[in-house]
């Protein structure tokens, strides 16, 4: 990841332009671009690895300065904090709320809080039609934290999930090493790549899991370089998609990378504890419209906001109002 330091600047002549074109224009129909989102998160890869590890494709989503760091754990010393785990990473990010209220504590996920929507229920009481995929190797991000289809969830069910293959032990047998991981992990990302081109679902997460596989066993080191720099080539395939859609379609996307926690400082092995390197990540994106708080490290939950600002969903206020998280996108 290269790390930019010049911060974007607004161009006031185009600013300018449209002040004159939609004066001239009257009252001119504005053109309706279809919003997209697509998330992603590539677990466990702390902000220091990625910035020190060549990956070009996430540099090229980031081009408009769309790199950060950022924070989970929720405030430290405070009601929210929580383990630096996976599943509460995840739905940090997908409730747009700290685990005092999701009430994710481990990757058990024994009794997740429904009170506190995930972003996909959001979608769907915003508009029944709107299209939404989930592929992943991890199945229990759809049917405990989604809650897919349960009642107390909301009901819903998305309309395309690619997911549950780590569960099948004789097409992907589990070695030791987890290398069935970084197949299934490939799975999946052709199988994001695919749908979202053909289909372009209006909302969409995508979870590999490989990177945290190597962390876990290697820790910081040549292993981790290479499985990060075999994550951005995975990236690389989805991005591809989105923008032939961007090209082929009226469609406006936002693609957003992130991770759901750093690594311990001693081996890289470990994580889950509140120490500053397992509490960073980071937030790749191509988000043109990134307003000042994205630079001022935001939090992962913080993102919730940020897509449904992009896709305009309109929240019930009793819900709005109990998101810790606030846009950075303008
Ligand atoms: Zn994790």
């Amino acid at each position: 990841m290269m790390i930019q330091h010049i911060r974007r600047q607004r161009c006031l002549t185009s600013i300018l332009l449209i002040a004159v074109l939609s004066g001239c224009m009257g009252a001119a129909i504005v053109p309706t671009t279809t919003p997209k989102a697509i998330f992603i998160i590539v677990d466990g890869i702390p902000a220091d690895v990625l910035e020190n590890t060549y990956t070009p494709i996430l540099d090229s989503i980031a081009d408009k300065n769309g790199y950060t760091r950022a924070y989970t754990g929720g405030e430290i010393g405070g009601e929210s904090q929580s383990p630096t785990s996976s599943a509460i990473g995840y739905n940090n990010l997908l409730t747009g709320t700290w685990a005092n209220k999701h009430n994710v504590y481990d990757n058990q996920i024994g009794d997740p809080n429904y009170a506190y929507w995930d972003i996909f229920r959001m979608a769907k009481e915003h508009d029944p039609t709107l299209q939404t995929a989930l592929f992943s190797t991890w199945t229990d991000n759809r049917t405990k934290l989604i809650g897919d289809g349960l009642e107390e969830a909301g009901g819903n069910k998305l309309d395309y999930t690619f997911d549950g293959f780590e569960l099948d032990m004789e097409r992907f047998p589990h070695d030791p090493l987890r290398n069935y991981i970084r197949v299934i992990d490939d799975l999946v990302t052709d199988g994001a790549a695919g749908y979202v081109e053909s289909n372009g679902p209006a909302l969409s997460w995508v979870y590999l899991e490989y990177t945290d596989s190597v962390g876990h066993g290697y820790g910081d080191g040549s292993e981790m370089t290479a499985a990060v720099q075999h994550m951005d080539g995975q990236i690389g395939k989805i991005w591809s998609a989105v923008q032939k859609r961007h090209q082929a379609y009226d469609e406006d996307w936002l693609i957003m990378v992130t991770t759901d926690h750093g690594r311990d400082d001693k081996t890289g092995q470990g994580h889950g504890n509140q120490s500053a390197r397992e509490r960073t990540i980071w937030i790749v994106t191509n988000s043109d419209d990134l307003n000042e708080r994205y630079y001022q490290r935001p939090a992962i939950v913080d993102i919730l906001p940020s897509i449904t600002t992009h896709l305009k969903l309109k929240i019930p206020e009793h819900i709005r109002n109990q998101l810790d998280g606030h846009s950075f996108i303008d």
